[in-house]
């Protein structure tokens, strides 16, 4: 069992690496942003307090993501979570650290994806994702085969994401560069924190995570 963060600005290619995380070693993505927007897909309460925060690409309250991550860490994981998009901020990485100490698992690796911001602009406009199966893809690097067919299950639920627009991009940056890169240093700090190349291609950069993990 593995458990290992996922850290890096909008679009560094967490959820991509995630997917194939879960898929090559039955670990379990747990993506708090996803788990956000399930909340306001489904129109609960939770989902109606964080919908205009999250338009504007602003952080929602570090209880609330910690609360989402509690609830489903209780449901376990064989193979290890991968925390994608959690911690992002210094009291949710606090709050991840004690957590882990009271269910008795243990934190393998911190892997940064590394990106220039350039980059992210492209990746992320082009970015669109299966409603059904959560696989991403993107319209220049990484293309459904089949013109608007998943793939992976065959839904032809493609998505696009409302803050994956110029505009909130920015302050999304803003957010990540303000309270969310600081765990960079504090990760090092602990002797946790490897590096990985974010701008190679997709299975350079598995190859680089693999190489983290399996790490004697
Ligand atoms: P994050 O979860 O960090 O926000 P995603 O995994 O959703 O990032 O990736 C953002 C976009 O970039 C997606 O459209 C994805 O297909 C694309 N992408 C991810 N990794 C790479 C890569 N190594 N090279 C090129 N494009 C990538
Ligand atoms: P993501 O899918 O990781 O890009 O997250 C989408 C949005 O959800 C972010 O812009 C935030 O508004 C919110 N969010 C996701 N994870 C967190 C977190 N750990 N702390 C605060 N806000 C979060």
């Amino acid at each position: 069992m593995v458990n290992i963060i996922l850290l890096g600005p909008p679009g560094a290619g967490k959820g991509t690496q995630a997917k194939r995380l879960e898929e090559s070693r039955g670990m379990v993505q747990l993506s708090t942003g996803d788990m956000l927007k399930e909340a306001i897909a489904k129109g609960t309460e939770l989902g109606k307090r964080v919908e205009g925060i999250m338009a504007r690409g602003e952080l929602v309250t570090d209880e609330i993501v910690i609360g989402l991550i509690e609830a489903k860490m209780g449901e376990g994981a064989k193979g290890g979570f991968i925390f994608d998009g959690f911690p992002r901020t210094l009291k949710q990485a606090d709050a991840l650290g004690d957590l882990m100490v009271r269910k008795g698992v243990k934190l393998d690796a911190v892997i940064e994806m590394q990106v220039d911001d350039a980059a992210l602009v492209a990746r992320v406009s082009g970015r669109f994702t299966c409603g059904n199966c959560g696989a991403v893809y993107h319209d220049v690097t990484r293309p459904t085969k089949a013109s608007g067919i998943c793939d992976v299950c065959g839904s032809t639920d493609l998505r696009r994401r409302a803050d994956d627009n110029e505009v909130t991009l920015k302050t999304r940056l803003m957010e990540y560069y303000k309270k969310t890169s600081p765990l960079i240093g504090y990760y090092y700090a602990k002797g946790q924190l490897s590096a990985v190349d974010g701008l190679a291609e997709v299975k350079a950069v598995a190859d680089a995570i693999a190489k983290v993990l399996d790490k004697p």
